[in-house]
């Protein structure tokens, strides 16, 4: 065998053996050989060397079957941190987690009149602030995942953002030059999807659709356990396909476009009122009848896109992401009727609808989930 194979073959080796530690950890040599089919002298020098790394440790507590207790191996999720941020049109989360994307410490801050360059200033502080008071690790931060809501491109570049001013903003340069770690900008909706599937709703899933129901909508396309980009990055445009042909002008340049009717600021202007988030609640309290007909309406016009995107894709499963249909399961049922009255496959039955189980979270951690994923690729490249 030549050099150039043998070490390939060792790489792949290795990151087969830390993804089954990652995934099944405790775990013990023999039983990696077991499911790797590696043999033992490969396991454990391999091991050893991911030891060394300090990506693996040791504890002794496994499972004797009567002779010495075996050596466990575990995960070092504590080997360095991930920092995920989604800046919304109104609003911006930034998390820090371990590599298992749990949570170490979480800010969210209200960007209403906020300008791109307060917005960044305000991101490149609460960064070094999560920096220095970062538990101490063998590798420290490894990576710094954004995600916006608009368009970006192959090159991560931010094109275009219909409800904020980003469009042009070069900032995976400026924060990559501030921390001197990789950096991925990514769409919110895409990182939505992506943390959805390793840590969320979508787990069980390999084919599903999320949406991001806000100010607009925004479509995470997951396919054959792949995010679904298109040629340019700008695949998930769903919010923009047109529910009425003669509707009214939307600012992406079409008409009628679905996010006119059906995204949670369309919701909010079909009240009555100016009605708060409180006021919503105390009249769901006491089942006020405008409010679920507004809801009612809501899920009703969600369906009719939903009827759009099931023909298309015919996916396992719909994510939904947005507060009031995670809290009122009331919205997703009147989704599922206008799916039955308009389509002859019951895809309503056929299909699983699920609310976020990540929350406003979703996307900050699907964005941790993105830059872990490559540091731990980069462990075995
Ligand atoms: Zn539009």
């Amino acid at each position: 065998m030549m050099i150039a194979d043998q070490n390939l073959v060792k790489k792949m080796n290795k990151r087969r053996l830390l993804q089954e530690v990652i995934h099944h950890s405790p775990i013990s040599r023999a039983n990696l050989s077991k499911t790797t089919g590696l043999n033992k002298s490969t396991v454990s020098a391999q091991i050893q060397e991911m030891v060394d790394e300090k990506f693996i440790f040791e504890i002794g507590q496994g499972q004797s079957s009567g002779g010495r207790r075996p050596v466990m191996l575990m995960f070092n999720k504590q080997a360095g941190y991930a920092i995920g941020v989604d800046i919304g049109v109104d609003d911006m989360t930034v998390l820090l987690t371990d590599l298992d994307g749990s949570i170490v410490t979480e800010r969210y801050f209200d960007l209403k009149q906020s300008s791109p360059d307060e917005t960044i200033a305000l991101l490149l502080t609460t960064n070094q602030q999560m920096i220095d008071t970062m538990p101490a690790s063998p590798y420290g931060l490894i990576g710094i995942g954004i995600c916006v809501p608009g368009l970006v491109n192959r090159e991560e570049q931010i094109v275009l953002t219909p409800n904020t001013h980003w469009n042009g903003v070069e900032l995976k340069k400026i924060v990559e030059s501030t921390f001197n770690v990789p950096v991925t900008i990514e769409n919110e909706a895409n990182a939505g999807a992506y943390g959805e599937n390793i840590y969320g709703a979508a787990k069980a899933y390999d084919d599903f659709i999320y949406i991001s129901v806000s100010t607009g909508i925004g479509v995470g396309l997951v396919l054959g356990n792949e995010l679904y980009r298109g040629v340019h990055g700008f695949s998930g445009e769903m919010g923009h396909m047109t529910i009425d042909f003669n509707g009214p002008k939307c600012n992406c340049g079409n008409r009628g476009c679905w996010e006119l009717y059906a995204s949670e600021k369309a919701f909010r202007q079909s009240l009555p009122g100016e009605w708060n988030d409180d006021e919503i609640a105390s009249r769901l309290q006491k089942n006020d009848v405008e409010l679920f007909r507004a809801l009612e309406n809501f899920g009703h016009y969600l369906g009719i896109g939903l009827v759009n995107i099931a023909n298309t894709f015919d996916p396992e499963a719909v994510i939904l992401r947005n507060p009031l249909i995670e809290s009122n399961p009331f919205v997703l049922n009147a989704l599922k009727n206008t799916l039955s009255s308009r389509m002859n496959v019951r895809f309503d039955t056929e299909c699983a609808f699920l609310p976020s189980t990540l929350g406003k979270n979703a996307p900050a951690l699907g964005a941790c989930s993105m830059m872990i994923e490559q540091f731990i690729n980069g462990i075995t490249a």
